[in-house]
């Protein structure tokens, strides 16, 4: 399960003013996408439309053939996890930080979550591991540690689909090569992984799609496509 389909897809936050002229692409369940171009393109867009946070106004979103629009906001949630760009951490412990939402989930599968997310070692170094308090009031976590909490987070839905939003974060290039690798390892499981952005230096997608005024300009393999920026 996972197959993401956009069949000519049309939207605007005004309908006078369309930010996407005709979108299609399909991302093959398991696979990974990178939509790149510059700032303004409409990747965040894309992002925020698999979730139905707008409709749109033309076209026809799918997952796993099903119409989004058709489909409950409880359903289309468990088929699909966003990691948000700068999450806030709660001022309470690591593990409840990544365990947050999912009621019931046991130690072991927040575990098997931070493994996921390449969070799981580092936890461990802490003084208190997943008891270790983060937050303003707790230990301050880097923007790659927090980031890789969110994924861990959302990981632990273990959604068929998950979605990456990075077009206009400003992270430093250390923390970038960080979550890169992440992006690597996830994309080495099961999951559909969909990740918008701004560079052109993306995970080894087995897509990359070049996005420019709301319009697909070039698509294809390598990462060498797409000077765009
Ligand atoms: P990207 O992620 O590629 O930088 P976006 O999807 O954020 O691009 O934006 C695409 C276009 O939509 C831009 O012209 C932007 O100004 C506009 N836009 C983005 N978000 C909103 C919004 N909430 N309301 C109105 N216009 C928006
Ligand atoms: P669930 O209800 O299964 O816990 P949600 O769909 O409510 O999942 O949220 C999944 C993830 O998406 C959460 O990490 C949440 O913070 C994030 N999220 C939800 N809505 C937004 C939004 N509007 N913008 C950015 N992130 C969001």
């Amino acid at each position: 399960a996972g197959e993401v389909r956009f069949d000519h897809v049309r939207f605007g936050y005004d309908p006078e003013r369309e930010i996407l002229h005709g979108v299609s692409f399909t991302v093959p369940a398991g696979h990974t996408l990178a939509i790149v171009g510059p700032s303004g393109a409409g990747k965040s867009t894309i992002a925020r439309l698999l979730f139905r946070f707008y409709d749109i106004q033309g076209g026809r979103i799918r997952i796993d053939g099903q119409d989004i629009a058709q489909v409950t906001q409880h359903s289309l949630r468990a088929s699909i996890g966003i990691v948000p760009q700068d999450m806030v951490l709660f001022n309470d412990t690591v593990g409840y930080n990544i365990g947050y939402g999912r009621e019931g989930a046991t130690q072991e599968e927040i575990e098997a979550a931070a493994k996921a997310a390449s969070i799981h070692d580092f936890i461990m170094s802490l003084p208190q591991g997943y008891e270790t308090r983060v937050g303003e009031r707790g230990l301050k976590l880097s923007g790659g540690e927090k980031q890789r909490v969110a994924i861990a987070r959302t990981l632990l839905k273990d959604p068929p689909v998950l979605v990456l939003d990075e077009a206009t974060s400003a992270l430093d290039s250390r923390t970038e090569t960080e979550i890169q690798e992440v992006l690597r390892s996830i994309s080495r499981r099961r999951t559909t992984l969909i990740v918008a952005h701004r560079l052109s230096t993306v995970v080894d997608a087995e897509e990359i799609i070049v996005l420019d005024q709301g319009r697909i300009v070039e698509r294809g393999r390598h990462a060498d496509l797409v000077r765009a920026d």
